[in-house]
């Protein structure tokens, strides 16, 4: 009986929902190799602290700390002479005012592009625009460990013409990416529909709006911060990092070995089907010249290579720049958001076996992308639904540039 009990606590602790109640986000300022590298190892003394923004970057870096270690990692850090603030100071209330309850939506005709959604609104949303849409079709992608049909949506007004790719919602708790990404299937069918939109003449647009489809709906049934996919490989802790999982310097700098990191490599290159999925629907498109998978937060605009330093090959590196440094300025002129553009391994870190840099290298796609959406950490992964429609308007301006650059065969 008792043993009865006890397993019935655990299942039902399995299945609770996490809370976050007086949790913080501390932003610390590592002014030094040293204090960066003490916080590298904080997680050996505080297993459960969650970086937001990697130590291995530059610039301040973004800690979420569980309640209960909220005093002792301020000592730790004033002991150790590394300023911090609290930047988010209850994470339970910014999760609370992420998004206000509201019923299902299975429907396009009342479907608000200006909430978040869960994974199978995102599937009913992808079958009606692709069938309200005569430029729009619906492509399945793949599966996902828990056996989730994922989908894209193609937009072509028909011809062999090159391709241009965007990824969304690829880490799990990302969720303005899924939701401006669909922004942007809506803005590209609108602008076909008025005439106002004429890139779609010169090349096919397809969009993954959800890639990692159960680590998706686990931050909305079990836990808002997760990010990784929900594979069990039989370790310490469940789930991949599927943008360190790719063959492309896999297990390299800036992944880890460690089943519990947040950028956790995986078992093997490409152990997971999300990612094999992927990556096989977009080497089966013909043409593909641009490619961008979609994130948040940080406000950047990069290109490779993540897994190490130096430019891509010339005369790609001109050209990426450029297309950068047009997208940014695409951006900043719509809401004033300033976003930084740049290789990943300058702008953030060096990470190994991500997607833009397989993308680039691997499948030879000139024009490659990894973008950061808004914003900068004041809301974090929790960016409020009024922040969505802003934040699609210039991720569209922003993708748009590399739209066009594959249009005038800048990326050929
Ligand atoms: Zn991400």
């Amino acid at each position: 009986m008792k043993v009865f009990f006890v397993l019935c606590a655990v299942v039902a602790l399995g299945n609770a929902k996490r809370l976050f109640h007086n949790d913080q986000v501390l932003r610390t300022f590592p002014e030094n190799v040293q204090q960066r590298n003490l916080l590298e190892k904080m997680p050996e003394r505080f297993p459960m602290i969650d970086f937001w923004t990697s130590p291995k970057g530059v610039g301040h870096v973004d800690i979420h700390v569980p309640r209960a270690y909220v005093g002792a990692v301020k000592v730790f850090l004033a002991r150790n002479r590394i300023n911090n603030e609290v930047f988010v100071e209850d994470l339970q209330k910014n999760i609370e005012q992420e998004r206000s309850p509201r019923p299902e939506q299975m429907d396009l005709a009342s479907f608000d592009y200006n909430v978040y959604h869960t994974f199978d609104e995102i599937q009913q949303w992808i079958n009606d625009i692709t069938a309200s849409s005569s430029i729009a079709t619906k492509m399945s992608v793949g599966g996902s460990y828990e056996g989730r049909e994922f989908s894209a949506v193609k937009l072509s007004t028909g011809g062999s013409k090159p391709a241009f790719v965007i990824n969304c919602g690829i880490h799990a708790r990302e969720w303005v990416s899924p939701a401006a990404c669909m922004y942007a299937v809506k803005y590209f069918i609108d602008g076909t529909n008025d005439g106002s939109e004429t890139i779609l003449n010169s090349i096919d647009v397809y969009v993954i709006p959800s890639s990692n489809p159960d680590g998706y709906v686990y931050t909305w049934t079990n836990d808002r911060m997760w990010r990784k996919t929900r594979s069990n490989n039989n370790l310490r802790c469940m789930g991949v990092d599927p943008n360190r999982n790719w063959d492309v310097n896999w297990s390299g700098e800036g992944a880890s070995a460690n089943s519990c990191n947040d950028a956790y490599y995986g078992p093997s290159k490409f152990s997971e089907i999300e990612v094999t999925s992927q990556r096989d629907f977009v080497s089966a498109i013909p043409n593909v010249q641009g490619y961008i998978d979609v994130h948040a937060y940080s406000q950047y605009w990069m290109y490779p290579y993540g897994y190490k330093q130096g430019p891509p090959s010339l005369p790609d590196s001109a050209i990426l720049s450029k297309i950068g440094s047009d997208s940014i300025g695409a951006i900043g002129a719509v809401h004033g958001k300033s976003f930084e553009t740049g290789a990943i391994s300058d702008v953030i870190y060096i990470a190994s076996g991500s997607t833009a840099d397989w993308f680039y290298e691997k499948a030879g796609i000139t024009c490659s992308f990894a973008a950061e959406l808004r914003d900068t950490g004041l809301y974090g992964f929790n960016l409020p639904e009024w922040q969505i429609q802003p934040a699609a308007e210039e991720t569209f301006a922003g993708l748009k540039v590399i739209a066009q650059a594959v249009a005038d065969g800048t990326c050929a």
